[in-house]
């Protein structure tokens, strides 16, 4: 029945690189027509308590969210994970130590800039960051586009915070084992975000499946903000392919910088398992279901 079911489960708040708050997300997924959200802010679910209960107030289901970022095969692979119990000791500490190394990360990076004559980008990037604990790419590109060096966020990855390019810093994120494992453990489901966006080739991406699948990985976004219709279709083969379920989401940041806004996004096609007919015990429910 997952026709009736308008879930976004990947979008980011001011917890990490988006500009809304948890709670003007629940209100804006609300009257976008979501009706199961979820937040899943990188590498951080210090927003989870305040998205639970602003999910709650506007009558909206919601699962636990979180993006993991993930160094595989010498590329930053991002594992979204849902519906697992925030209180995760073992998970808790693992995101702890995934955002570790950001700040040390975001000096190098405007070092870096520096280089190219572009001065002062970190005391400026972390004036965008509502959370000085995770200051990203994202948090860069708005200080760049906000002092004129370029003309929007896009310009910025185009020429400059990207491989090869100045102000892009290489990083250790977690492993794809530790990700997976943090997730699973604490009781949700790990899912492989907007697989289109890697540059792998054939061979390195199916070793990520396999390897994901192996670890204990149970989803992947099928449609997302980033996919293109044939992108979706392709990734639709590969849930049935490894035996999947199939997620959707937005990835909306900022009414700003989103080219999809919560909620409006195509269907899962319909042949697919979507990941919350899986999650149905982990989803907080807005109106709680009578018990017969
Ligand atoms: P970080 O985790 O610091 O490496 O930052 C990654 C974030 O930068 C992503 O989650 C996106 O929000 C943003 N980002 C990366 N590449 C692009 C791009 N080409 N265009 C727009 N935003 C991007
Ligand atoms: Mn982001
Ligand atoms: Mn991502
Ligand atoms: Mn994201």
């Amino acid at each position: 029945m997952n026709v009736m079911i308008n879930a976004d489960l990947h979008c980011h708040s001011v917890i990490s690189d988006g500009t809304l708050t948890p709670e003007e997300l629940a209100q804006r997924a609300k009257v976008k027509g979501v009706n199961l959200w979820a937040l899943t802010d990188h590498d951080d679910i210090g927003g989870q308590a305040r998205a639970a209960a602003a999910a709650a107030a506007v009558g909206l289901d919601y699962l636990t969210g979180v993006e993991v970022s993930v160094s595989f095969l010498h590329q930053t692979v991002h594992i979204v994970g849902l519906g697992f119990d925030a209180s995760n000791v073992a998970l808790c500490l693992g995101l702890t130590q995934t955002r570790s190394g950001r700040a040390q990360r975001a000096r190098d990076m405007a070092e870096d800039l520096a280089r190219v004559g572009i001065k002062d980008t970190f005391e400026g990037a972390k004036k965008y960051a509502g959370n000085p604990d995770l200051i990203s790419r994202t948090h860069f590109a708005r200080f760049l586009v906000a002092t004129g060096v370029c003309k929007d966020t896009q310009e910025v990855f185009r020429k400059f915070l990207t491989e090869g390019k100045p102000g892009y810093v290489q990083h250790r994120w977690a492993t794809l084992k530790e990700a997976v494992t943090w997730i699973t453990q604490a009781g949700g489901m790990a899912v492989v975000a907007h697989p289109a966006r890697y540059k792998f080739s054939a061979n390195e991406e199916f070793a990520l499946f396999t390897e994901f699948k192996g670890l204990g990985g149970a989803g992947v976004e099928v449609v997302t903000g980033s996919h293109s219709t044939a992108e979706a279709a392709a990734y639709a083969d590969i849930a049935l392919e490894f035996a999947l379920a199939a997620s959707r989401g937005s990835d909306f940041h900022s009414p700003q910088e989103s080219r999809v806004d919560l909620g409006d996004l195509p269907a899962l096609p319909e042949n697919l398992t979507p990941v919350w007919a899986l999650l149905q015990d982990r989803i907080q429910r807005a109106v709680p279901v009578r018990q017969p």
